[in-house]
């Protein structure tokens, strides 16, 4: 065996380090890197399985001009010419990017830099758009910046853990063993899950809240004001470092436990259980992921979280904090370098102060004056004829965006689709009039951020198959054949790295959340060899930031959080009786996104090898369904087959089915196609879980 690699797992977010040795003959053994923070040492079932991912089998290598084989310099020729030419004609807002959590942060980065800043309009947004762009949106209004205040260390330290609108044990799965094990280390740990269905999550819980599905607002707006009233708020913090709190008591003073009980469809017992653990324990996690987020009401729902930590004094302090995390692996990267069309680089947004401030850094000819087109938007623009061209990387929109069959309608209509893609064939690359060979996860080199804002790297341990390129280089290669050539005249990622880490802290004078800026400039040899680390890293935090807050600083302008009155609301589509049962998708333990990796591995697919529907037994049972019959999902926007799955965990009135079978898998499982496109009017984060439906035997 050679000396080991160390890089990233590229699938969820909580961003484990990978151990790669590779033997003389090219067998590949994958192991937890005992070094990483985030990790130390351990894998899920998907990370230990990467190895067996790494065949060329079905690799895209080659690309692809209308059907033909050609060679790179065709390929982006013509992608820069019908770019340049749809632009001239239409203007910038014409042409949009369509990006990924996958992508590596310098990919991300230069991205973002053509479309906003040199192509001029804003629309580039990305699947992250689907994972936790309303988390983003809580923490901007509470913190004033994008910033997770917490660590994982704070999840084994806390007294109370509070999983919610999350499967950690399926979904995040080291950090799920990392709880066990300070539960058993720690037996006055408290753990309570809050989740419509009983998950795996549940087997570690002393309290399991079953709420009705989209209901959690209430639960915690409920909690604020029994702290209130029960002396568990830390008034001498409120007083020192926040701002809205008057507001906020006031729009809490409804909710009375007996409320909330009714509103979530909970026993009043298990609330006022709930609220007096909140009462009794010194220290507390609430860990949220898309259960929270994807929902017509996920940025409100953040925030009902984030303002009873601020309530309570629970942040900023060892094993405590309102703690988001994310699918993706780089869904955090992709927040830093703008890639998100709300956001312009380094968490800037849109304001003169910042336009003026970035365009100044890039020496761009012309840049983004407003946000541009969010995810949903895009695809609903490109259906509408507005967006003409459009640039996909590494993601399968077609399959994974709500209304998914309508998304793939917009795709076949519009006149210029371009995917860049490590896979030959996927349900939205069929759809592409230019295909690019991308460089595959091993064979990459970047960055990424997981949930903790622990920057590390990724690194490459085989060689470039085929004609296959880095993102960032088929990026720049395309802006330099549409005239943009001095800035992006990139040789190597770490100077796209570099250059990131220094507009990070361009005219920063303290008030952006995120600066790395200490870590620029990179010469090759630094950044190749570059340790994980939290951000910031700058002149306060000169070796990386742990958990913020800790001073009470945040970064509004008077240095206060911001307490946020919210309004419980239920899911926007109510079911009817027509569609009487509420459609919940989400992750399974052993298969990643659409399963364009994952897919490859036997083992993971043993787990649950088709497409599935968790339904009750009673509402099987009126419906004449048994346990593995096959049924028919439908809903005003599409269907799709699934196996009956009868499990009393499932709370009555809703069912579940995976988010993962695409198009190559099955002919009719993809479940995104059944969602219908309803989003947070903050954030434009789709209502994912919640689509009402009809089930019935096939
Ligand atoms: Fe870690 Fe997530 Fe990869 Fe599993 S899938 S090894 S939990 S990063």
């Amino acid at each position: 065996m050679t000396a080991a690699h160390c890089t990233t797992c590229p699938y969820c977010g909580v961003g484990c380090g990978v151990a790669v040795e590779k033997s003389s003959d090219g067998a590949v053994a994958v192991s937890g890197d005992v070094a990483h923070p985030a990790n130390q040492g351990r894998l899920c079932v998907k990370g230990s399985a990467l190895g067996e991912t790494l065949d060329l089998t079905g690799r895209l290598l080659q690309p692809q001009v209308d059907g033909r084989t050609v060679g790179w310099d065709e390929a982006l020729d013509q992608v820069a010419l019908r770019f340049s030419r749809v632009i001239e004609q239409y203007g910038p807002q014409a042409v949009a990017f369509y990006a990924s959590g996958q992508l590596l942060t310098e990919d991300y980065y230069v991205a973002n830099k053509l479309m906003k800043g040199f192509i001029g309009a804003a629309n580039i947004d990305t699947n992250s758009r689907l994972c936790m762009a309303s988390a983003v949106v809580g923490y901007k209004r509470a913190f004033g910046g994008d910033a997770v205040p917490c660590c994982y260390e704070d999840i084994e330290q806390a007294d109370l853990v509070i999983l919610t609108g999350s499967n950690t044990a399926w979904a995040h799965p080291v950090v799920y063993q990392r709880l066990v094990k300070a539960r058993r280390e720690r037996p006055q740990m408290r753990v309570v899950v809050i989740d419509p269905r009983e998950t795996a999550t549940c087997d570690i819980a002393d309290l399991h809240l079953p709420l009705r599905p989209g209901s959690d607002a209430a639960l915690f707006t409920g909690a604020l004001r029994w702290l209130a009233q029960h002396d568990g708020l830390d008034n001498a913090f409120l007083h020192r470092h926040a701002n809205g709190v008057e507001e906020t008591l006031a729009a809490v003073a409804d909710w009375a436990p007996e409320r909330v009980a009714d509103f979530c469809g909970l026993p009043l017992k298990d609330v006022l259980a709930f609220f007096n653990l909140l009462k009794t324990s010194r220290d507390w996690v609430t860990l949220y992921s898309m259960g929270i987020n994807q929902s017509s009401s996920g940025a409100d729902k953040c925030n009902a979280i984030i303002n009873l930590h601020l309530a309570g004094g629970r942040i900023g302090r060892p094993g405590s904090g309102p703690f988001s995390i994310t699918g993706q692996p780089n869904a955090m990267g992709g927040r830093e370098v703008g890639g998100l069309a709300n956001q312009l680089a380094a968490h800037m947004g849109f304001s003169d102060e910042d336009i003026d401030r970035v365009q100044r850094f890039w020496q761009s000819p012309g840049i983004a004056r407003q946000p541009g087109l969010n995810a949903v938007e895009l695809f609903q623009a490109m259906a509408a004829g507005q967006v003409k061209a459009v640039w996909i990387m590494g993601t399968n929109p077609a399959v994974s965006l709500p209304d998914a069959d309508a998304v793939r309608q917009a795709l076949k209509q519009c006149p210029l689709v371009v995917v860049s893609e490590v896979m030959a064939v996927t349900d939205t690359a069929e759809l592409a009039h230019i295909r690019l060979p991308a460089l595959a996860w091993g064979e990459k080199e970047g960055s990424v951020t997981n949930s903790e804002r622990c920057i590390s790297r990724q690194r490459a341990f085989l060689p470039p198959p085929g004609e296959a390129r880095a993102d960032w280089w088929i990026l720049s290669q395309v802006a330099q054949r549409m005239g943009y050539g001095a800035a992006f005249g990139y040789r190597h990622p770490s100077e796209i790295f570099s250059e990131h880490a220094a507009l990070s802290g361009f005219e920063n004078n303290g008030t952006r959340a995120f600066d790395i800026s200490l870590l620029a400039p990179w010469d090759r040899e630094r950044w190749l060899h570059m340790t994980p680390v939290q951000w910031p890293v700058n002149a306060r935090h000169p070796g990386g930031c742990r958990r913020l807050f800790g001073d009470g600083r945040f970064f509004h302008a008077d240095g206060k959080a911001q307490l946020l009155p919210v309004t419980p609301r239920l899911p926007q589509n109510a079911v009817s009786p027509r569609y009487p049962l509420v459609l919940n998708t989400g992750r399974i333990r052993d298969q990643w996104h659409t399963m364009t990796r994952t897919g490859k591995a036997a083992r993971l697919m043993r787990h649950l090898s088709e497409p599935f529907c968790e339904m009750h037994p009673q509402d099987a049972a009126e419906l004449g369904i048994v346990d593995n019959a096959l049924v028919r999902l439908s809903s005003p926007h599409g269907w799709m087959l699934a196996r009956a799955q009868c499990h009393p965990g499932q709370r009555r009135g809703s069912v579940f089915a995976p988010m993962h079978w695409n198009g190559q898998f099955t002919a009719q499982g993809r479940v995104d196609s059944l969602i219908p496109p309803v989003v947070d009017a903050h954030s434009g984060q789709p209502e994912s879980k919640h689509a009402p439906v009809r089930v019935s035997l096939w």
